[in-house]
C-alpha cells in the first residue's frame, strides 16, 4: 500500500511517498527557514504564499523520486491541524484535489500523531504501548501511547513549549533563528553549571511544564552581569539554560514511564533532535532499564513521511475522511 503524505502546518512544505506505512520511498522537504530568518520567526501570511508556490512542484518531485505515478498511490494522508490555518489549508486543498481527481481515499492526520509516528519509520520493530515525549516548536507533552491511534496526554506545558523557549533564549543571546540547533551547538562549548537557573517542577507529581519563566531568568542574568560590568559568556549561559530545561524534562519523562509501567520511551518533535537531550535520556533510561527510541534529526522536524506513516495506521483501522475535511488550527491531541 502506497501512501502519499502531505505536510504544510508551519514553514515546511513537504510531500512523501511511504510504502506499507514504514518504508520511505521519497520525502521532499522545502524549508522556508531562510525566508523567515530575517523576521526572527515564522510570518503566517508569507508561509501560506510559499506553500502555495511550492506545493505542486514538491508533489511532483515526491512522485518522481519514488518512481511512481499518481495512479499508483493508494491513499492520501494530510495534516489538518494543529498549525497555522492558512498554511494548513494549502496542504489540505492539494490533498483534496488529488483525492477527488485521482479517486483516492483521504485521511486527515494530527500533526503531533505524525511526529510520534516518525519513530515507526526509523525503528521497524517499534510498536505501542510506550511513553512518548513530544517536544517541538509548539508542544511539550508527555503522552501515553496505547495503540497506533490511541493515546492519552498525561502532561503538557502551561505556557511556552520547549522549542519556543529555545528560540526565545537564542534571540535574547543574539544567536539567530531558529534557536534550537544554535543553542545545541554552542552549549557544547559551555559550562552548564555557570548559572543555576530555576528548575520549575510545579506541584508534586505533576507532569506539566512551565518554560516561560526561564527566558526572564536568562534576561535578568544578562542585565545584572552587564550592570556589574562583566562580560557574558554566551556558551556558558546557553549550556546553563539547556541544563535547567532538560533536567526537568528528563526527570518528568522518566517518572511518567515508571509510574505507568512502560519499558519504552519514544522522543518526538523538533527538539528531540537535541544532542544533549538525547544523551541525558540515554543515561537516565539505562539506569532505569528502559529502552529509548528517537528518530534521526531530519525526521524529528516537520516532514511528510511521518504524516504518511500516521495516515497508513489510521486507514488500516478503518478511518477515512471525506472532502469536507477542514483545517483545525488548535486541534487537540
Ligand atoms: P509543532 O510540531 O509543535 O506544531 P513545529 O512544527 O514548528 O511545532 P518542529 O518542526 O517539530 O516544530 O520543531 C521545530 C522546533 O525544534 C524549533 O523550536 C527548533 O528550535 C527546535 N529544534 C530543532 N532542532 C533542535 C535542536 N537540535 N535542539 C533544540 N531544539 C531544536
Ligand atoms: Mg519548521
Ligand atoms: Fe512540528
Amino acid at each position: 500500500l502506497l501512501t502519499m503524505g502531505i505536510e504544510s502546518s508551519c514553514d515546511e512544505t513537504s510531500v512523501a511517498i511511504v510504502a506499507e506505512g514504514r518504508q520511505v520511498l521519497s520525502n521532499i522537504i522545502a524549508s522556508q527557514i531562510e525566508v523567515h530568518q530575517v523576521f526572527g520567526g515564522v510570518v503566517p501570511e508569507i508561509a501560506s504564499r510559499h506553500h502555495l508556490s511550492n506545493i505542486n512542484h514538491v508533489t511532483n518531485q515526491a512522485l518522481v523520486q519514488a518512481g511512481i505515478t499518481m495512479e499508483q498511490v493508494d491513499l492520501i494522508g494530510v495534516t489538518y491541524g494543529p498549525g497555522l490555518v492558512g498554511a494548513l489549508l494549502i496542504g489540505l486543498a492539494t490533498a483534496k484535489a488529488y483525492a477527488l481527481a485521482a479517486d483516492k481515499p483521504l485521511v486527515g492526520v494530527h500533526h503531533i500523531q505524525g511526529h510520534i509516528s516518525a519513530n515507526y519509520i526509523e525503528h521497524l520493530n517499534l510498536e505501542p504501548p510506550f511513553m512518548a515525549l513530544v517536544i517541538s516548536g509548539g508542544h511539550t507533552n508527555i503522552v501515553e501511547v496505547t495503540g497506533y491511534n490511541e493515546c492519552r496526554v498525561l502532561g503538557k506545558t502551561r505556557d511556552d513549549a520547549a522549542g519556543e523557549a529555545y528560540d526565545k533564549v537564542a534571540r535574547v543571546l543574539g544567536l539567530g533563528y531558529p534557536g534550537g540547533p544554535l543553542i545545541d551547538k554552542i552549549a557544547k562549548e559551555g559550562d552548564p553549571h555557570t548559572v543555576e537557573f530555576k528548575r520549575v517542577f510545579l506541584e508534586k507529581d505533576s507532569l506539566d511544564f512551565s518554560f516561560s519563566g526561564i527566558k526572564t531568568g536568562v534576561l535578568n542574568y544578562i542585565n545584572s552581569e552587564k550592570q556589574a560590568g562583566r562580560a557574558i559568556n554566551t556558551a556558558d549561559v546557553a549550556a546553563s539554560f539547556q541544563q535547567a530545561v532538560l533536567d526537568v524534562i528528563v526527570t518528568k519523562t522518566i517518572s511518567a514511564a515508571v509510574k505507568m509501567k512502560k519499558d519504552k520511551i519514544v522522543l518526538a518533535g523538533g527538539v528531540a533532535a537535541n544532542s544533549k537531550l538525547r544523551s541525558m535520556m540515554e543515561e537516565a533510561c539505562r539506569r532505569q532499564g528502559i529502552a529509548l527510541y528517537y528518530p534521526s534529526p531530519i525526521l524529528c522536524t516537520d516532514n511528510a513521511a511521518m504524516i504518511g506513516c500516521a495516515a497508513y495506521y489510521k486507514y488500516k483501522s478503518g478511518i477515512t475522511d471525506d472532502l469536507t475535511l477542514d483545517a483545525i488550527p488548535n486541534l487537540p491531541l
